[in-house]
């Protein structure tokens, strides 16, 4: 049975939209309050821009926090988020790296598992009518897939290789006029690591997008142009 909308809304009786913003806070992972607000608006102009059901992607879900703020845009809207994740972390989540967390290491196995913890946060959310879990690795996926993006979100491995493999497959699926958003741009390098910052630069030169928004190391960009090759 699909979850009701109002699963997640406060004893208190706080909307919706308050409730569900609760939840993204107090969920595990990478993403700060401001610049989920700002993921979550984005989207929401997304979803609102496909009166026909929009098509949301996320990239990157670890335990679900940033699928939290892009589930309540889907939710708002009557879209559909696919948000994708192996579930196994990214080179910097594994022992001995900045991101590593111990509580999500499936001990049977040795490996981490951030799967149940999705699960989790986006059933308490009460979003499974409007969250699907795509399970696996994003090229392989993104060279399988086959509808327009209205909106795209690549927060996934930070490495160069990853990262590119995320923008090369993914980037060209977001439809003319609809968004690609972009997490962990630092222009400083002191600030953090360089892979997404050089998606974001890639983005800007090739001339197909214009920048459309950007909060903290956010950033939101338009599709103007089809992709190199595509007409
Ligand atoms: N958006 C999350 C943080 C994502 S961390 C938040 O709000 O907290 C980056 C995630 O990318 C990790 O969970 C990792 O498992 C995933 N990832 C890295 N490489 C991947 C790949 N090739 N395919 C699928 N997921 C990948
Ligand atoms: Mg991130």
């Amino acid at each position: 049975m699909p979850d009701s909308p109002s699963t997640a809304s406060s004893a208190s009786g706080s909307s919706r939209p308050e409730a569900l913003l609760d939840l993204a806070r107090a969920a595990k992972g990478f993403m700060p309050d401001d610049e989920g607000l700002a993921l979550r608006d984005a989207a929401t102009r997304a979803g609102a821009a496909n009166a026909a059901g929009a098509t949301l992607m996320e990239i990157g879900a670890w335990c679900g926090k940033s699928t939290v703020y892009l589930g309540a845009a889907a939710e708002a809207t009557g879209a559909v988020l696919f948000s994708i994740d192996h579930h196994h972390g990214s080179e910097e989540n594994q022992p001995g790296w900045d991101h590593h967390d111990d509580a999500v290491v499936d001990a049977p196995s040795g490996r981490i598992d951030t799967l149940p913890f999705w699960r989790r946060t986006v059933d308490g959310a009460g979003l499974g009518g409007s969250v699907v879990g795509m399970v696996g690795d994003s090229p392989t996926i993104a060279a399988h897939w086959r509808t327009p993006l209205d909106f795209c979100f690549i927060d996934g491995g930070h490495g160069a290789e990853p990262a590119w493999a995320d923008f090369r497959g993914w980037s060209p699926h977001v439809a003319i006029d609809r968004w690609l958003a972009i997490h962990d741009v630092f222009p400083d390098p002191a600030d953090g690591g360089r892979p997404p910052y050089e998606l974001w630069t890639a983005a800007m030169a090739s001339g197909e997008f214009v920048e459309d928004g950007e909060c903290g190391s956010l950033r939101v960009l338009r599709r103007v142009a089809a992709p190199a090759g595509v007409r």
